[in-house]
């Protein structure tokens, strides 16, 4: 038993960061120090510039390695192995997070803008290892990541999933407009304050079949290129836009009320009664 409108969904689709598991500011922190120093290193900027730099490619690109990627012809491989070398000792199991999870019926996917082998030892770290039919990582994607149109298309495409039957738990709202476009529901991860609703512009999908992976470095970054000028809009932080269906305040137990007989049916974000009950 599942409650609508989650009764038609065959692919249940994660984030990873912030997502399955709440933000973390020790672990995040230990990532961004990486990266500062990467930068700093690589580029010959001081600490600042290096954070500036991190900020506003990750505003403007999604991530701060495809900014580092297109204005700077960073390599990716070596970046994402050194800036994930965390010590994941300050991730705790969530054993009611993996429970309500496997009660889920249909196909469990991940899909993170972070690296293959960092996703893995997270999963691992949280107790989740096992739990999903198959991660997609932002090697997957030739290091485009969510919000763009392409990368949706590329890992969607890889995946085979139905995004009609399809639903996307994410902590970013960004990451949820291209997919809502498409007609997965879009649930957003937001532990903490209520957030309020607004209207922001939701990108075009692109159309047509799904574009052959770049064979040339040149080629990669002329794609990135495009697709950094084809990027949406992006809502500030703490609102809602409305391509949101649904918000998490507590992802473990919205998982378990969906499968329970006795909990209330989900309700669609800004209806009445939904802050009320999530936070009771
Ligand atoms: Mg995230």
């Amino acid at each position: 038993m599942i409650h609508p409108p989650f009764d038609g969904v065959e692919t249940w689709i994660f984030d990873l960061d912030n997502t399955l598991y709440p933000p973390h500011e020790r672990l995040f922190s230990q990532i961004e120090a990486r990266i500062s120093a990467y930068v700093q290193r690589e580029l010959g900027v001081d600490e600042d510039e290096a954070h500036r730099l991190r900020r506003a490619y990750w505003h403007d690109h999604g991530t701060t390695l495809a900014g580092l990627m297109l204005n700077h012809g960073i390599d990716p491989e070596p970046f994402l192995e050194e800036v994930h070398d965390i010590d994941f000792s300050r991730l705790d199991p969530d054993p009611l997070l993996r429970k309500a999870i496997d009660r889920l019926p249909g196909r469990k996917i991940v899909y993170t803008n972070g690296a293959r082998r960092y996703a893995g030892r997270a999963l691992s770290a949280l107790g989740l290892g096992g739990a999903f039919e198959r991660t997609w990582s932002i090697e997957d994607a030739f290091y485009e990541p969510k919000p763009r149109a392409s990368a949706f298309q590329r890992i969607f495409g890889k995946d085979g999933l139905d995004p009609r039957h399809a639903a996307f738990f994410e902590d970013d709202p960004r990451n949820l407009a291209v997919p809502a476009a498409l007609g997965v529901i879009g649930v957003l991860v937001r532990p903490g304050a209520a957030p309020k609703r607004t209207a922001a512009e939701a990108p075009e999908p692109a159309g047509g079949p799904l574009p052959a992976p770049p064979e040339t470095a040149a080629a990669l970054a002329e794609e990135v290129a495009q697709a950094a000028r084809r990027a949406p809009i992006r809502p500030p932080a703490e609102e809602v836009p409305d391509h949101v269906a649904f918000v998490a305040r507590d992802l473990p137990r919205f998982l378990a009320d969906l499968t329970d007989p006795a909990a209330p049916a989900p309700t669609r974000f800004g209806q009445e009664g939904l802050l009320e009950d999530q936070a009771s």
